[in-house]
């Protein structure tokens, strides 16, 4: 197929196809997650109700897949001096994100925040959440951040100091 005649959105289709935890889902019919009750439909993850929940599979959704398998999308590595003086606050911002990424986007989850020698690391189940948090980090507090994504974008890793 010629690239030039790919739209934006088979890209990203193409994209979630090389997501091993998001191709298993496509061509699905209706299904919810048994775990954090995420429903699939029409191609996409909410947190909506499935009007005919009884004709539902029943899965593990993608994000909690990640969490149980500790295998994150992002990667965030927080360090320098104000983030170990500024951990609460630092930990506030991060968790407001994720309440406003989740509501809107079930597979984008925290995965875990741990303290280093130098700060904190932070995993999350989505890219998008790892960027959104540094981006946040960045805003709030100043500092340098910098992102690095995998060549198939399945992966990010951001490092923000201050
Ligand atoms: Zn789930």
């Amino acid at each position: 197929m010629d690239k030039m005649h790919l739209s934006q959105k088979d890209k990203l289709f193409k994209a979630d196809l090389q997501d091993p935890y998001r191709a298993a889902m496509h061509n699905k019919g209706p299904a919810y997650c048994g775990d954090c009750g995420a429903s699939y439909q029409a191609g996409r993850w909410s947190w909506q109700k499935l009007a005919e929940a009884d004709a539902a599979a029943r899965i593990s959704c993608p994000a909690c897949r990640r969490k149980a398998d500790n295998a994150p999308a992002g990667t965030l590595t927080l360090s320098g001096p104000f983030v170990l003086s500024h951990h609460q606050d630092i930990v506030n911002v991060i968790n407001h994100v994720e309440q406003a990424e989740k509501s809107q986007h079930p597979l984008e989850r925290l995965m875990r925040i741990s303290p280093s020698s130098d700060g904190l690391q932070v995993t999350t189940t989505g890219v998008h959440l790892a960027n959104r948090i540094g981006h946040a980090l960045e805003s709030a507090f100043g500092g340098k951040a910098s992102y690095h994504h995998d060549d198939q974008r399945r992966h990010v890793a951001v490092r923000w100091s201050r």
